[in-house]
């Protein structure tokens, strides 16, 4: 396996930065994926990987050695997008073996040997004895299998994955992920998963990088993006959350003038205005009238399978402004109920 590293890349279209000075290090042999809302420029830096584009600025090294001018072959990366077309008049077999029969004579091995080489690939894709099988023949999921396959025929150094699965059902994604999870866990490949589903990434990928408008926002493991959050843009793109614009004074921290009942921890901004972020089920209630806690009244509630979804507007009538938070089945949650509580871990981030 190859690690990767991308340095302080530009990428330009038309003078529109579709990356802004990205630096990231792939580690040899780990499964990263590139997380983020469409435009943020996922693509862009996987195509810039693969050397299908060329930086504006900046240099991508596969290990030691530069290889931001090399061309895409020199690279020798296997790659499978969305829509991977299989080449539908060859067969499942013809199409891996595609990147090396295509080699020229003196680099291409013996037709036995590739032979040999698909049988494996088959195998190892969970799809033996479909060789002779034309694409159409093929589920979404065992085409997308057969896509993987070709990629890692030609023995690639880094696998690049754009949105492999955004074209299948839920099921079949679901199912997929976790065979890719195991796929990549049997051979190692440094690999770099694109997707636009937070789901996906945190439960495929050994580090997610958050991406935003060209930037990346924060590198970490699954546990870091979601519970350590490191801007308010990750906050709110992983996992559900709400805000409220704060004030930080003498120790507490106030909503609309009024005590809210928490104060500012380690790390948090000292004073000023902010905003503070919490997740809807990091919130207790407080019935104790003379505490201080956020107030507000029930707008709607939903029942989920254990529990309660609210949507409370904590807001003045001039100022209305609405959190989601979640609510014990036993409490009362009807519409117009009022309702306070204290957001148990949360987040200040500075205005
Ligand atoms: P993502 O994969 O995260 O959805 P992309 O990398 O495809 O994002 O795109 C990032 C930005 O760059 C977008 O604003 C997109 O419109 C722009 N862009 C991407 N490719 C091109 C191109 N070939 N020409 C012009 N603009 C492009
Ligand atoms: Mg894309």
């Amino acid at each position: 396996a190859m690690d990767v590293s991308v340095r302080n890349i530009r990428k330009e279209f038309d003078r529109y930065p579709a990356l802004n000075d990205v630096s990231l290090d792939i580690r040899s042999g780990e499964l990263i994926a590139l997380l983020g809302p469409s435009g943020s420029g996922k693509t862009t830096l996987l195509r810039l990987i693969a050397g299908l584009e060329q930086p504006t600025l900046g240099s991508i090294f596969f290990g030691e050695e530069d290889a931001s001018h090399k061309s895409v072959q020199e690279r020798h990366v296997g790659f499978v997008f969305q829509h991977y077309a299989l080449f539908r008049h060859m067969t499942v077999a013809d199409n891996i073996a595609f990147g090396l029969t295509v080699r020229t004579r003196s680099e291409r091995p013996p037709k036995a040997e590739i032979r040999r080489r698909v049988e494996e690939l088959l195998d190892m894709v969970h799809l033996s004895g479909l060789g002779k099988r034309y694409p159409n023949q093929l589920s979404g999921g065992q085409r997308q299998r057969v896509a993987l396959a070709r990629a890692m025929a030609i023995e690639p150094r880094v696998l690049l994955l754009d949105e492999p699965f955004g074209a299948l059902d839920a099921k079949v994604r679901k199912e997929l992920r976790r065979w890719l999870r195991e796929f990549h866990d049997r051979t190692g490949h440094t690999t770099v998963f694109v997707t636009h589903d937070q789901e996906e990434a945190l439960e495929l990928a050994d580090r997610v990088v958050v991406m935003s408008q060209g930037k990346i926002e924060q590198v970490g493991s699954s546990d870091d993006v979601y519970d350590r959050p490191n801007s308010p843009f990750v906050f709110s793109f992983i996992g559900d959350s709400a805000s409220l614009p704060v004030t930080v004074e003498e120790g507490g921290i106030r909503f609309e003038g009024k005590e809210t009942g928490i104060a500012p921890g380690a790390g948090d901004i000292a004073a000023g205005e902010g905003t503070l972020f919490f997740r809807p089920q990091d919130v207790a209630l407080v019935t104790d009238p003379a505490a201080p806690a956020l107030e507000g009244r029930v707008a709607t509630s939903r029942r989920l399978a254990g529990t309660r979804i609210a949507d409370i507007d904590v807001g003045t009538p001039e100022r209305p402004h609405h959190v989601e938070i979640e609510v014990p089945l036993d409490a009362n949650a009807a519409g117009g109920a009022s309702i306070r509580f204290r957001p148990t871990r949360w987040k200040l981030f500075g205005a």
